[in-house]
């Protein structure tokens, strides 16, 4: 029999959003009967000029993608005011995160999160035998965070702001003071894939790459798997200090990037209209989930995503209701897994909520 790596003992495996292929298999829904609010996807799709451009690339399907990812780069350091060199490129930010842990962690090592966060910062510092401290309260608090933080010195603090699965955020003064109370032996991982909904919705939790750039210990992470509608082309970068890139640099694979999905973001990066367009269609149909949670006594928390977090009393299972409406080809996220009687559901297409809304109602009456 294979040992195994022994730190693979206590690892879960991530639990992704169920596939819309499963409900069709399971259940004998036609595919397009089935909504899919599970991953916090963008519901409009990919951009038109995107698509355009994935599909003139496919002639060059045969050749590898530019390593250096140069376009890319230039247009992320226009976008956000860096170099180039204070970027890296990821299959998902969580090929990111992934080269953070890898780059930093050890057996001795531990690192800090909140309570309900997301699950792959625990994964991959679990993989490299690193232990992981959470702290009380799902939202990021800055004593809970000092408290933890003088009491294990963790290698790795996750903020990760506005925070997956519960959807609330950290104020950019909140997330600065507990960079500024740690040593720059601790790195800072300030994960902003839901950034584009929280900078929308409210200046005070806008955070921008270089609004950390002065500090040689932290990292921003950003995403076109969400906003900008590309979750199936997983492209991810980091934004910090040329010196910290440069170190993370070295565990990044050749090519890590298809020629495709390269093409894709360079466009999308480009593109301002649909990332405003997506927002909008966000803001006007997320009051629509707080209203009916208003109307029908539900609790919930209040969202800086595109996702919405139902938290249930004991009158409710959040296990029982997902079942229920995953028969009937409504996919949402069941929260039980991490310790909450809670559903989050990703804010879909106006069709697609009333669909949510006419068996919702009628699997929790
Ligand atoms: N960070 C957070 C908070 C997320 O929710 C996700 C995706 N669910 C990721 C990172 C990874 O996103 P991706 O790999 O698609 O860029």
């Amino acid at each position: 029999m294979i040992r195994f790596n022994k730190t693979l003992q206590n690892i879960k495996t991530y639990e992704a959003g169920k596939p819309i292929e499963l409900v069709v298999r399971e259940f004998g829904i036609a595919p397009e009967n089935v909504v899919k609010l599970a991953s916090n996807e963008n519901p409009i799709g990919t951009s038109p000029a995107v698509v355009k451009v994935i599909k003139a690339n496919a002639i060059k399907a045969h050749l590898y993608p530019d390593d250096s990812m140069f376009e890319l780069k230039e247009a992320l350091s226009t976008k956000f005011d860096v170099e180039d060199n204070n970027i890296i490129i990821g299959a998902g930010s969580d090929q990111v995160l992934e080269f953070i842990a890898r780059a930093v962690l050890d057996e001795k090592s531990s690192v800090l999160m909140s309570a309900v966060t997301f699950a792959m910062y625990e994964i991959y510092a679990k993989q490299m035998g690193a232990k992981v401290i959470h702290t009380a309260s799902f939202q990021h608090k800055y004593d809970e965070f000092m408290e933890a933080y003088h009491m294990h010195k963790p290698k790795i603090i996750y903020i990760c702001t506005p925070n997956n699965p519960t959807g609330d955020a950290t104020s950019k003064e909140e997330v600065l003071k507990i960079i500024n109370a740690v040593s720059s032996k601790t790195l800072v991982v300030v994960d902003g894939a839901y950034m584009e909904y929280a900078a929308a919705k409210d200046a005070e939790y806008a955070i921008e790459p270089n609004d950390l750039l002065k500090y040689e210990n932290v990292i921003y992470l950003g995403t076109f798997s969400k906003a900008y509608g590309l979750g199936g082309m997983r492209v991810g970068y980091g934004i910090a200090q040329a010196g910290l890139i440069k170190e993370l640099s070295k565990m990044r694979p050749p090519f890590n990037i298809s020629t495709l999905s390269l093409a894709a973001a360079i466009a999308a990066s480009k593109e301002v209209g649909f990332v405003e367009e997506s927002i909008i269609l966000h803001e006007e149909q997320i009051k629509r989930y707080e209203a009916f949670a208003d109307e029908n006594g539900l609790a919930y928390i209040e969202s800086y995503t595109n996702f919405i977090t139902y938290l249930f009393d004991e009158k409710l299972d959040a296990t029982e209701v997902s079942n229920v409406l995953l028969q009937r080809g409504v996919i949402i996220r069941n929260l039980t897994s991490y310790g909450m009687n809670a559903v989050r559901i990703t804010i879909g297409t106006k069709k697609q909520n009333d669909t949510f809304f006419k068996h919702f109602k009628e699997v929790i009456y």
